[in-house]
């Protein structure tokens, strides 16, 4: 049999680093998944979920055994991890990441990564709310899209292997550049983070006399604030590495609201009724 991958080591085996390991097994994609976390419960549920062959803390012995290494810790510990095990890693050793941000990130890497080691940025458009290996699942990316940015260091063979895995685990891979892959990812995944959170803030401040308004929530909310669940670290490193585009993204959003606001105010009905009529009609073209 022959593999795509030899040795492929997963830094960071989370829900996206596991979800990787595991559909890389279910369709024969690498032949040694090494798996690197830093507690013994990841490290020993990845073995036993049979998603790795090997597992260790220690990422710069990792390295040396791979041809291709992927980050999948959060942002915030990924160029400091680069830096670690770059020295170890293998002339032509192939870098990517499953970052949710990219411009900022790619940047900051390829300060720390010699030029000898070749870095593909890649963003899998799926998820969960929830984290850590046992939500991970091979099928994950089945039929999603994953953005691959490439960057200074990305040589075309390395672009190739990279497009080439994702392919293999299902997803259909899409090239943007790392800013416009940002500016996109604000409007369609960070933004609709903040309103969800923002939502149960609002809904949770909001008394009753027997309590805050939340506790009255029923399936509509619940389901517009799905993803106030996820995990705050995360988040805050996804906030942070992505604040300008955040905040166009929150601009935008804020001039729609105003539109409606100013509807509401002149009590024009016509106009309350095109902007639920617009959106409705909008949403329909993408999830009919
Ligand atoms: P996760 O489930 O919380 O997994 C993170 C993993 O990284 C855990 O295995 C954690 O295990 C490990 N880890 C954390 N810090 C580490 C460090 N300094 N060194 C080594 N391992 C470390 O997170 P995730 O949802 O898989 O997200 C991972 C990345 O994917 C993030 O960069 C995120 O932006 C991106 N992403 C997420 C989604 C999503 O929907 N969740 C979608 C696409 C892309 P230990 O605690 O045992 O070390």
């Amino acid at each position: 049999m022959t593999f795509l991958i030899d040795t492929l080591a997963i830094l960071g085996f989370g829900l996206i680093g596991g979800s990787v390991a595991a559909a890389c097994k279910a369709r024969g994609v690498a032949r040694r998944v090494i798996a690197v976390a830093r507690s013994p419960q990841t490290l020993r549920s990845a073995y036993l979920r049979g998603f790795a062959d090997v597992t260790t803390t220690k990422p710069t012995e990792a390295v040396q055994e791979a041809d291709m290494v992927m980050l999948a810790t959060p942002i915030g510990a990924m160029v400091g991890l680069v830096e670690r095990v770059a020295p170890y890693a293998a002339r032509g050793t192939i870098f990517t990441d499953v970052g949710s941000v990219k411009a900022s990130l790619i940047e900051a890497v390829e300060e720390v990564l010699p030029g000898t080691l070749p870095f593909v940025g890649a963003h899998p458009l799926a998820g969960k709310e929830k984290s850590g290996v046992d939500a991970a699942s091979a099928d994950l990316f089945e039929g999603r899209k994953c953005i691959v940015t490439p960057g200074s260091l990305s040589t075309a063979s390395a672009v190739e292997r990279v497009v080439d895995l994702w392919e293999s685990l299902g997803a259909e891979v899409v090239f943007f550049s790392p800013a416009e892959h940002d500016r996109m990812v604000a409007a369609i995944s960070h933004l609709p983070q903040v309103l969800a959170s923002t939502l149960v803030h609002a809904a949770a401040s909001t008394r009753t006399s027997t309590g805050p308004a939340l506790a009255y929530a029923a399936s509509g909310f619940r389901d517009v604030s799905r993803i106030a669940a996820s995990d705050a670290e995360m988040w805050r490193d996804i906030c942070l590495a992505n604040r300008e585009a955040i905040k166009e993204a929150l601009a935008t959003f804020e001039t729609k609201l105003a539109e409606l606001t100013q509807a509401l105010d002149a009590d024009d009905e016509r106009g309350v009724t095109e902007f639920f009529r617009l959106a409705r009609e909008q949403r329909a073209l993408y999830f009919p």
